[in-house]
């Protein structure tokens, strides 16, 4: 419900950012893939199989005061030091699978040079990526590209070890072949190796269970199951084993407490400090009634510039939807992108009198709209190395309603995606190379700002008619789609204005230009490489953007202000007058504004449908080829920077660096060190 996953293949990222309806829309006015402006540092660490292992960066480091410096390092040690939990709670035989494994990547000895080393490395990096031996996201064990036997004396050269049981669960492809079943034809419990549920549990068993416990009526229920594993007891009866500091988990949970111990004493503000000491308390008695009050203190503890996701929250790994997986994500304010936001939520009104719509459309008092983005420490449990986009928690309804949520969309992370996507695809797509230079330079910066402009201005500007229903009930299903269009439009008509330059948001508009390019081949081309063969255009950001492009283009005709270019047999699009194309655009807004605030929806459902559904079969044919001999895996997760703190000769930390590793699998060799508190 709450998270925001990148966890799927990657043509489906952008959908899901706006498929979610409680998420805040948070979406860039294009895709553009921009290439980096740090130009040494490196985003794409590491590919295997279907998996991309990305890099992210943390900006604002320096802003921090030592205690928060303090705060964020504490926070990450005690996700990091849980690490262990994701790995048995997904399959009771991971623990012991990932020792062996690191026992022999770790290793000098062992044949490392044959023909079955390299698949053996291929396989050592996905079960990390996954946190075991079933695929992070389809949920199906992966099988080794090795022989048993090979395996065999690998372990046996490094001194490894692994049980009878762990050898089968890894080799035999109909052992325990899905880490999470959904086949409701069967049971659910028995055909998932997740390790919620001790073996030969039924699902009957487990739902008679909870139908005792559960009150009826009960306005503030529990979360039932989320921190447990259920066995059976001495008599055959079933009972929750609790993850809590003298129950299962112990030993990582002693960890944990241990940390958020010392980020509660150095809390920036009362909240947050009773928030921890919740958190802690819960840790050690494993009430969850002290959950809920946890979360509730939590969600109102807004102020001050860190914040952290911590503990068995997300119920998607249980095929019942009780138990909790473990996961840590530590959070520091996104100074920048609220810099922009306060520029342009100060100036909102500017933008308003000077939009091209109607006056009788203009508010009068208009006020920005402000959304909250955060760049990421690092991270770890189920949140790493695959990670959401964005947060929106708590999960308890009850407290959601009573208490509030906080929606976060993970700032860092989605411009670690971006930068990564390549300049490879952006040159294809470029129509000349002024365009990949512009973009190179000015691309990043402009999705900034576009993102600012659409949340901050777009979403806020305009009124209805009086007396005109709200868009849901006259616009219907084209309501979203304009919705996000005219946010899109107005974004795109102030990225080429002058006091864009004049508020010190940007340097010239060579930004707004560059935005301009990627918003015309992303909408007209690029983006039709998430779509399937034959497939009409079906969600509303692809919808909008592609309404945008096509109008335009079709509008700007007589003028040539965007011609189309074929060359070597390869189409490409070319702005030729950025002003007369700022001057469509400002028409194009001026009417889906009409269409809004009139509830227009025959105008609506023609402008959808004429410009924003279908696609051209060819050209999107042609995209498809394109991207092709790319072949970016669909797959992403990242490596986490290190925070290194350092003392003084007391022992006193003094400052805390951040570093960013390159090496995947050194990274993941160093947590099974530092971070190994299971059995
Ligand atoms: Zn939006």
């Amino acid at each position: 419900m709450t998270f925001i996953s990148m966890k799927q293949p990657l043509f489906l990222f952008l959908l899901l950012l706006s498929s979610i309806g409680m998420y805040q829309c948070q979406q860039p006015a294009t895709d553009t893939e921009t290439t980096t402006q740090t130009d040494e540092f490196n985003w794409v660490a590491d590919t295997v199989a279907d998996l991309r292992i990305l890099r992210y960066q943390v900006p604002g480091w320096d802003q921090l005061t030592l205690d928060q410096k303090k705060l964020v390092y504490y926070l990450t040690q005690a996700g990091l030091s849980g690490r262990d939990i994701i790995w048995d709670q997904n399959y009771r035989h991971n623990l012991e699978i990932r020792r062996a494994l690191e026992t022999i990547v770790s290793s000098d000895k062992g044949d490392r040079t044959g023909a079955e080393w390299q698949p053996f490395m291929s396989y050592a990096k996905r079960v990390w990526f996954s946190n075991g031996i079933h695929h992070h996201y389809a949920n199906d064990k992966f099988l080794p590209g090795f022989s048993r036997t090979y395996f065999e004396n690998l372990l046996r050269q490094t001194g490894a070890t692994l049980s009878e049981d762990a050898l089968t669960a890894m080799f035999d492809p109909e052992h325990d072949r899905k880490k999470v079943s959904s086949d409701a034809s069967g049971d659910v419990v028995a055909m998932s190796a997740v390790n919620f549920y001790a073996p030969g549990i039924t699902q009957a068993e487990v739902e008679a269970f909870y139908a005792k416990k559960i009150v009826k009526g009960d306005k503030t229920p529990v979360s039932w199951g989320l921190n447990s594993r259920i066995v059976r007891d001495e008599n055959g009866q079933l009972k929750e084993d609790v993850y809590k500091l003298d129950g299962l988990y112990g030993p990582a949970i002693a960890e944990v407490i241990k940390w958020l111990t010392l980020a509660a004493g150095v809390a920036e503000n009362e909240p947050q400090r009773k928030a921890l000491e919740l958190l802690i308390q819960y840790y050690q008695i494993g009430d969850l009634k002290t959950w809920d009050d946890y979360n509730i203190a939590w969600a109102q503890a807004t102020e001050g510039d860190i914040d952290y996701i911590q503990g068995f929250v997300e119920v998607y790994n249980d095929p019942l939807g009780y138990r909790g997986s473990y996961e840590s994500i530590v959070q520091i304010k996104d100074f920048e992108a609220s810099a922009r936001m306060k520029v342009l939520s100060d100036n909102a009104q500017w933008f308003e009198d000077n939009s091209t719509i109607m006056d009788e459309h203009k508010k009068a008092n208009v006020v920005g709209i402000t959304y909250n983005v955060v760049n990421v420490a690092g991270e770890s449990g189920d949140a790493s190395p695959s990670t959401p986009i964005g947060v929106n928690l708590p999960n308890a309804n009850w407290i959601r309603e009573q208490y509030g949520s906080k929606s976060v969309s993970l700032g860092n992370i989605i411009e670690a995606y971006d930068q990564a996507s390549g300049g490879s695809i952006l040159a294809e797509f470029a129509h000349d190379e002024e365009e990949v230079a512009r973009v190179k330079e000015f691309g990043a910066l402009g999705d900034k700002l576009a993102t600012a402009l659409h949340e901050v201005i777009g979403h806020a500007s305009g009124k209805l008619n009086p007396g005109v229903g709200t868009p849901k009930e006259t616009l219907k299903t084209y309501s979203s789609t304009l919705e996000e269009a005219r946010a899109d439009i107005v974004a795109l008509y102030f990225m080429m204005d002058p006091k864009m330059v004049e508020l010190g948001l940007m340097p010239s508009l060579e930004v707004g230009k560059a935005e301009y390019d990627g918003f015309i081949s992303n909408g007209l081309m690029k983006q039709l490489r998430r779509l399937e063969p034959g497939k009409d255009v079906e969600e509303a950001h692809m919808r909008n953007r592609q309404l945008i492009a096509a109008w335009v283009f079709e509008k700007g005709q007589p003028d040539n202000v965007i011609e189309k270019v074929t060359r070597d047999g390869k189409t490409y699009f070319n702005i030729t007058d950025y002003d007369k194309l700022r001057t469509l655009f400002g028409q194009l807004l001026r009417e889906i504004q009409r269409i809004k605030s009139e509830g227009d929806y025959r105008a609506g459902q023609a402008l959808v449908e004429t410009y924003g559904v279908k696609v051209d079969q060819a050209l999107h044919q042609e995209v498809l080829d394109r991207v092709k001999p790319f072949n970016i895996p669909p797959y992403a997760g990242f490596i986490n920077p290190e925070l290194v703190p350092e003392t003084d000769a007391n022992g006193e930390i003094i400052d805390v660096k951040v570093t960013y590793p390159d090496n995947f699998v050194d990274q993941m060799l160093e947590y099974g060190k530092k971070y190994s508190f299971l059995k």
